[in-house]
């Protein structure tokens, strides 16, 4: 295996790194492989465009890590940077891909890697503009492949009861002390970064579809909302985020089959 420059570890096997004779060799009793889907989009105008793809990618390393500590063997194939983000467009700093496209892309890739042999395909989503349409693939795909496990993942959700303890709105949003304390955690970015985007800050703000009433309310997001950082991003610490990514691969691992 070549130096990856991502990964410090032998336990790290990146799809895109591999030769098809270590492929080969591999597949047989490493049957799972983890997709990191994330996005390019705004998150106010100091943080990364690529913050959700960030924590996709890097989460599936530690993730990888983790089930390879737990005797499973899992391949990371290469991260699709780009997902669905129509919403931000007006921004001026989104890259997204359009419903139909990320349903067709989600499709040939998940179907590829059953046809390489792999029996159980973790799509690990960074940013909540894809959930919907994984979850319509998942299905279409798990009812031709009968003997294939299609798990989705959005990170988030599996430390919930972690995000309603420690934010300040009991919820995962967008620019908020939750993805900033990841990005903190990893060494992304700095704590003095965050006094940059205090302007940016509207407490207890919610995007239009976060009601959390049962109704969502779509609405387009002007370019100025688009800089927003919601939540209390200036409660966001290194801390939380090892707390989080731990717990994340900790509980993903053990349900991961
Ligand atoms: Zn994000």
């Amino acid at each position: 295996m070549r130096e990856t420059g991502l990964a410090d570890s032998k336990s790290i096997l990146l799809l895109e790194y591999m030769n098809v004779k270590e492929l080969l060799s591999k597949i047989d009793g490493c049957d799972r492989v983890i997709i990191p889907l994330g996005s390019i989009e705004p998150h106010t105008e100091f943080f990364p465009l690529g913050t959700d793809k960030i924590i996709a990618e890097r989460l599936s390393i530690e993730l990888s890590r983790e089930l390879h500590r737990n005797g499973k063997c899992s391949i990371i194939a290469p991260t699709i940077g780009y997902g669905l983000s129509i919403e931000w467009k007006k921004s001026g700093a989104t890259v997204t891909l359009s419903p139909l496209t990320i349903m067709y892309l989600l499709t040939d890739i998940v179907t590829s890697l059953i046809e390489m042999g792999f029996k159980k395909i973790i799509i690990l989503n960074g940013h909540g503009g894809n959930s919907e349409i994984i979850r319509v693939v998942s299905r279409e795909i798990a009812l031709r492949n009968v003997d294939v496990e299609i798990i989705v993942i959005d990170w988030w959700r599996l430390v919930s009861d972690i995000i309603e303890k420690y934010s300040s709105t009991g919820m995962f949003l967008h620019s908020d002390e939750i993805e900033i304390s990841l990005l903190l955690y990893w060494g992304i970015i700095r704590e003095e970064d965050i006094r940059r985007i205090e302007k940016y800050i509207v407490k207890n703000s919610r995007l239009p579809w976060q009601s959390g009433k049962g109704i969502e309310t779509y609405a387009s997001i002007e370019r100025d909302q688009a800089l927003i950082a919601y939540g209390s991003p200036d409660k966001a610490n290194a801390r939380l985020g090892e707390f989080l990514v731990k717990e994340f691969c900790k509980r993903a691992s053990s349900i991961i089959p």
